[in-house]
């Protein structure tokens, strides 16, 4: 593979798992150093270890932040700054599918903790990140939102929001900042079999079945292939894409 993204770094929350994991790996695999970012700590440090397997070369290092945190948030940008001294490109993924009940049946808790996270999280990131990026006048965010940010699902209605309310910021920042080198995209992932996705089914095979219906290609997309999207929008190959929130879905909301 070639290593285009040589003596860049890049930062990936939820880091420890599924399509962070994957893309902390597809990061190194293209020569960037990667910090890998996640609220519990990975004992058996997984991430890292493939980081290492898939290119030697480079250097990791794994933060504790829980996105939904400002200081920590804070912290885990002044971490990646004091060990590699910059910052080129960040992938805001960490997220979670919250609680499945219909919207009178939502409790606030669910709705707080979702929105905390999943949007509040990507601002806090993003306020964290641009700083560095705007002084270098260069670099690229990505922002991790779902088909759900692009069309509705009922019974979901906290991580249907925090996902819509994610592209909307990602465009508004994404012009923010357009005249000044810096691009801001996100990505809107369908069905990717993740441990979210084994959480949803239950992995009971009949339900698994009937996400894979709503899928056009007929599967479940796996974390790589949304690793392979994130890169590419912050490569050279993407120089005149900024604001775009791509669908990266199998075809599901083209269907
Ligand atoms: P995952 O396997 O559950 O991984 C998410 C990672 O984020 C986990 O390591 C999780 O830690 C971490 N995380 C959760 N809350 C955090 C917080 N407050 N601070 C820091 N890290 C936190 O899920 P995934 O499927 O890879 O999902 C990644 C992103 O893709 C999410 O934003 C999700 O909404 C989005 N997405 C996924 C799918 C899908 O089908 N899988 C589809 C559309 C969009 P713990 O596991 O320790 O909680």
């Amino acid at each position: 593979m070639e290593k285009d993204f040589k003596g860049k770094v890049a930062l990936v929350t939820g880091g420890s798992f599924g399509i962070g994991r994957a893309t902390a790996v597809a990061f190194a695999a293209r020569g960037a150093n990667v910090v890998v970012a996640d609220w519990i700590e990975d004992e058996d440090e997984h991430t890292l270890k493939q980081i290492k397997e898939a290119n030697p070369a480079v250097e990791a290092i794994f933060v504790k932040c829980d996105v939904s945190d400002g200081k920590q948030v804070e912290n885990m940008i002044d971490q990646t700054i004091l060990k590699f001294g910059r910052l080129d490109f960040a992938f805001n993924n960490a997220g979670i599918e919250g609680t499945q009940a219909m919207t009178q049946d939502c409790t606030e808790e669910n709705w707080d903790k979702t929105i905390g996270i999943n949007l509040k999280g990507v601002f806090l990131c993003m306020k964290y990140q641009l700083p560095h990026l705007l002084k270098s006048g260069s670099g690229s965010i990505v922002n991790c939102a779902s088909v759900a940010g692009l069309i509705g699902f009922p019974g979901l209605p906290a991580y249907v929001a925090s996902k819509h309310a994610v592209v909307g910021l990602t465009k508004s920042v994404a012009l923010e900042t357009a005249k000044q080198g810096v691009r801001i995209n996100a990505v809107c992932p369908g069905v990717i079999h993740t441990d979210m996705i084994d959480r949803v089914t239950g992995k009971d095979k009949e339900v698994e079945k009937q996400y894979i219906s709503m899928e056009p290609v007929g599967r479940m997309g796996q974390p790589y292939e949304v690793a392979d999207a994130v890169t590419f929008l912050c490569s050279d190959a993407a120089t005149f894409i900024t604001g775009h929130a791509m669908p990266v879905d199998g075809g599901w909301v083209a269907s």
